[in-house]
């Protein structure tokens, strides 16, 4: 393309075709200028135009001549006249779009004929500056294409000279003593510069191949210093924290300092001009769909647009609230909004976020696992209980109860501690180990870094001990790598419910098709976060976690301890109450909707004090409450209920097998809710779930009973008869179910599918079980595998081809046996949306993720489906 592209003079319009010859710089001012904003005007000189320009001034007058009178009469100025003469840049517009190589050439016309009417405008020490900057700009640019040693030694000593020169009588004698190296022209002729400006470009752009088809840019420049009349100005066309609909920027009068840190406020700017940038800013936004940074200068009274770029920065909030106004504009599509937001950024939202700042002057330790995203500030306690005395004694002194709990791993005892403390940090297991996992359903911070070492009261990170009590930061971010800093920083709390994030998950539900998404959830607190998120159901209740509140926690144990079924029977009575009340408030909360109850999964000895400090507390209070055990019978119950191997021992079904009565209790607390709830108007559907099957016989006997030897063990139909019977209601939409999280039970899905209402697959287990690898020590050669690059990701984040084999299997044969099934996946592998795509191809009806990961996990299943 030969001739020469023109733009932001009057209402000029440039067609596509031709605007592919202008570089990327030159694209973009052209696109600004047909948008009608007020660019400053331009002209660009592409590649092939250029490179047959001539070289000589008087011919290149010619050329330019037209375009220049055009950019003149726009800006009412004049090239090298008047008192305040046109001055113009000169850039490199690449091809691509990437930095340019080369120097922009600013203020070109001023020279020895225009610089005093333009001092005595601007400031004598303003303009000499700039003056400076031009000509070192232009020797710069000489040093591109300069052969000669010698004239190379020479320009850069002209250029140091200059650059050290502060003031006008320094600058005049550096310019004098180094007369001759540079055409005379420059400094007296305002054309001959520009023309030379130009063939400097086109020789530079010649030597190298990678800006051989550059084209240049050659634009009117203002300045907001010029008069009174003057001011220039940045601002953000939404707020980029709080998303809000308003200009955020501010202004300098006068003079712009980018150093300057306090301009006045926008909005003190007059009307017309805010109204101006309020329609410049629309203009842009509704252009590019987002967010932009706007630079403006109001020179002698009129507006321009100077610069304008992205907002890598700016808060998901402010991402998202952008993106409903402009679709609420109907400048953008339901499908472009969903399409436009990074899943795993929702949880900035979601979770406090670290202010940047308050942390710069920290020792900051860079490393290790995220096991749940966000930021937490604390002081650091390595034991539960000392975390709870710490946490009770700031309470009643009125101090910081912000606290971290560090271990080495946690265990159930330990969610209490999780439960008041801000985060939580380990040294072992990973992703899918319990204090992720645990914290994650909290909406804790969790991070596993296995470098730290645990003594005494000291913990040590990369050679920096730690004191119990001292506080740290912890920084979880979604996509990068974790971070614990030495000291307490400031956090950002997060505001769900102004952040846009609701109205942006009723859009996203319009594109979530077949598949639902239901919470793990346990506590009321996450069935409210669950509905308030859409989830459409529970499909993951924990019920061990209902028991390790401080009011229930020692009975439990002591109904363990006990040798004899009367006696576990008579505490279990005593639990049943609170069992209750526990499902009336998660079904009445989750009305309507399914409520998938797992009955009690956890090992037994788990629910036992852990260490000897604990065990002797224990002891003591067992004594208080007037328990019938000895310490040599509650020690060697303990000894007797310990396992080699938990996570493969007395577990899950297991323990119905072996202690019918805590199943028994459990499943009639469900249906006493459940018919209460029902005599109440209400809707429950509660779905009894049985963990770690392995064989239909097992479920079989654990849902419908069975007699033997005169002995009749009673089935979960059993009890639902009986509760139904003697309640009296009307009858119960109900399920049973089970897990799917051994091999066996994959393999045998279609036996065990004659007693499930419902699968639910536990890829937690059934990784571990499948691949023979623990979640919670996986850690110790995970990082060898990686590098060797042995495994496709962490298998406990991304499901593994065996997994994933299984669970089609089961899904298959489940369902050749019982068309109907529900079938769902509750690992923690339903959050990471590089799954999502196999769980909707397998046919699985739903995902249950922790509440916090709904919204995450909602809006990739709709970007998959779009
Ligand atoms: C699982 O194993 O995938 C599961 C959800 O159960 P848990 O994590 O409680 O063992
Ligand atoms: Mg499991």
């Amino acid at each position: 393309m030969k001739e020469l592209i023109l733009f932001g003079t009057d209402q000029h319009h440039v067609e596509p075709d031709v605007l592919e010859a202008a570089g990327s710089r030159g694209k973009r001012a052209v696109s600004l200028a047909d948008l009608r904003v007020p660019v400053c005007p331009g002209v660009v000189i592409p590649g092939e135009a250029l490179s047959v320009f001539p070289e000589n001034a008087t011919a290149a007058w010619s050329i330019l001549q037209k375009p220049l009178h055009d950019i003149e009469a726009s800006m009412e100025k004049r090239f090298g006249e008047g008192d305040t003469p046109l001055l113009l840049k000169v850039v490199e517009s690449p091809m691509l779009n990437v930095r340019s190589a080369l120097p922009s050439v600013h203020h070109v016309g001023l020279c020895n004929t225009t610089i005093d009417a333009l001092a005595s405008a601007m400031g004598e020490t303003f303009i000499w500056q700039e003056y400076t900057f031009l000509i070192t700009s232009i020797l710069r640019l000489e040093l591109v294409i300069e052969e000669s040693e010698t004239r190379k030694k020479q320009l850069k000593e002209f250029r140091e000279e200059l650059q050290a020169a502060k003031r006008k009588e320094s600058i005049k004698s550096v310019l004098e003593s180094f007369s001759g190296l540079l055409p005379e022209q420059i400094f007296s002729e305002p054309f001959f510069q520009l023309a030379y400006v130009v063939r400097l470009f086109r020789k530079a752009f010649a030597l190298s191949p990678t800006t051989e088809d550059s084209a240049i840019m050659i634009q009117a420049m203002v300045y907001g210093n010029l008069d009174s009349q003057s001011a220039s100005g940045y601002l953000f066309t939404h707020h980029i924290i709080t998303g809000e609909d308003i200009l955020q920027g501010e202004f300098f009068s006068g003079s712009f300092d980018e150093n300057e840190t306090s301009g006045a406020p926008l909005a003190t700017l007059p009307s017309e001009r805010l109204e101006m940038l309020q329609d410049i800013s629309r203009k842009l936004e509704d252009h590019f769909k987002e967010l932009r940074w706007i630079r403006f200068a109001i020179e002698g009274g009129k507006l321009w647009l100077v610069d304008q770029a992205s907002v890598p920065d700016k808060s998901a909030q402010a991402e998202i609230k952008t993106l409903l106004d402009l679709l609420r504009r109907g400048t953008v599509t339901e499908e472009h909004v969903i399409r436009t937001i990074k899943p795993g950024r929702l949880s900035e939202i979601l979770h406090p976020t670290l202010d940047a700042g308050s942390v710069s002057s920290f020792i900051t330790l860079e490393g290790g696992i995220a096991g749940s995203v966000g930021a937490a500030i604390g002081r650091v306690f390595f034991s539960t209980e000392r975390l709870v005395v710490a946490h009770r004694q700031a309470q009643q002194a009125g101090e910081d109860t912000n606290l971290i709990l560090a271990m080495p791993s946690t265990f159930a005892g330990d969610v209490k501690g999780i439960e008041i403390a801000q985060g939580v940090l380990s040294s072992e297991g990973g992703y899918a180990s319990h204090a992720p996992v645990v914290a994650r359903s909290l909406g804790k911070v969790a991070m596993v870094r296995p470098d730290i070492t645990f003594r005494d009261d000291v913990m040590i990170i990369d050679g920096n001990e730690i004191k119990e009590g001292d506080f740290i930061t912890l920084e979880v971010p979604y996509y990068t790598t974790p971070r614990i800093f030495i000291g307490a920083g400031s956090l950002t709390k997060p505001t769900p419910e102004d952040s846009g994030l609701l109205e942006l998950l009723e859009i996203v539900q319009h594109k979530i098709g077949k598949i639902e998404v239901h919470a793990n959830a346990d506590q009321p607190r996450d069935a409210h976060l669950a509905k308030l998120f859409g989830a459409r159901g529970i499909g993951l209740c924990r019920t061990e976690h209902m028991f390790f509140d401080e009011s229930r926690i020692n009975r439990f144990r002591y109904m363990i301890i006990a040798q004899d079924e009367k006696t576990r029977t008579m505490i279990l009575d005593d639990l049943h109450k609170d069992q209750t009340e526990d499902f009336y408030q998660l079904l009445k909360i989750m009305d309507g909707l399914p409520v998938t109850i797992r009955l009690l999964d956890a090992p037994l000895h788990e629910f036992l004090p852990q260490g000897d400090a604990a065990m002797k507390d224990f002891v003591a209070q067992a004594k208080k409450d007037k328990m019938k055990f000895t310490k040599q019978e509650i020690l060697a119950r303990s000894q007797l209920l310990r396992e080699f191997n938990p996570m493969l021992g007395h577990r899950g079904i297991r323990i119905a097998i072996s202690y019918p009565e805590i199943y028994r209790m459990q499943t009639r607390a469900i249906f006493e809710a459940a018919y209460k709830l029902k005599a109440e108007g209400f809707s429950p559907r509660p779905e009894i779930m049985i963990p770690l099957v392995m064989n239909p016989h097992e479920l079989k006997t654990v849902r419908n009973g069975k007699r033997i030897e005169g002995k009749h063990i009673l089935g979960i139909r059993d009890i639902e008869r009986e509760v139904f019977q003697r309640l009296q209601t009307e009858p119960l939409d109900y399920k049973v179910g089970t897990m799917i999280e051994l091999p066996a039970a994959a393999l045998n899905a279609g036996e065990i599918a004659r007693y499930a209402d419902f699968f639910s697959f536990g890829t937690n287990d059934l990784t571990q079980t499948t691949y023979g690898i623990s979640r919670d020590d996986f850690n110790t050669f995970f990082s060898d595998y990686t590098e060797l690059d042995l495994l496709e990701g962490n298998p406990f984040k991304m499901l593994q081809p065996q997994v994933r084999e299984l669970v089609q299997t089961a899904a298959l044969r489940g369902k050749m046996v019982r068309p109907d099934i529900t079938m769902g996946l509750c690992g923690e592998h339903g959050a990471e949306p590089e799954n999502i795509t196999f769980i909707q191809e397998t046919g699985l009806d739903y995902v249950s993720v922790s509440p916090f990961g709904i919204p995450i996990a909602k809006l990739a299943i709709a970007q998959m489906n779009m």
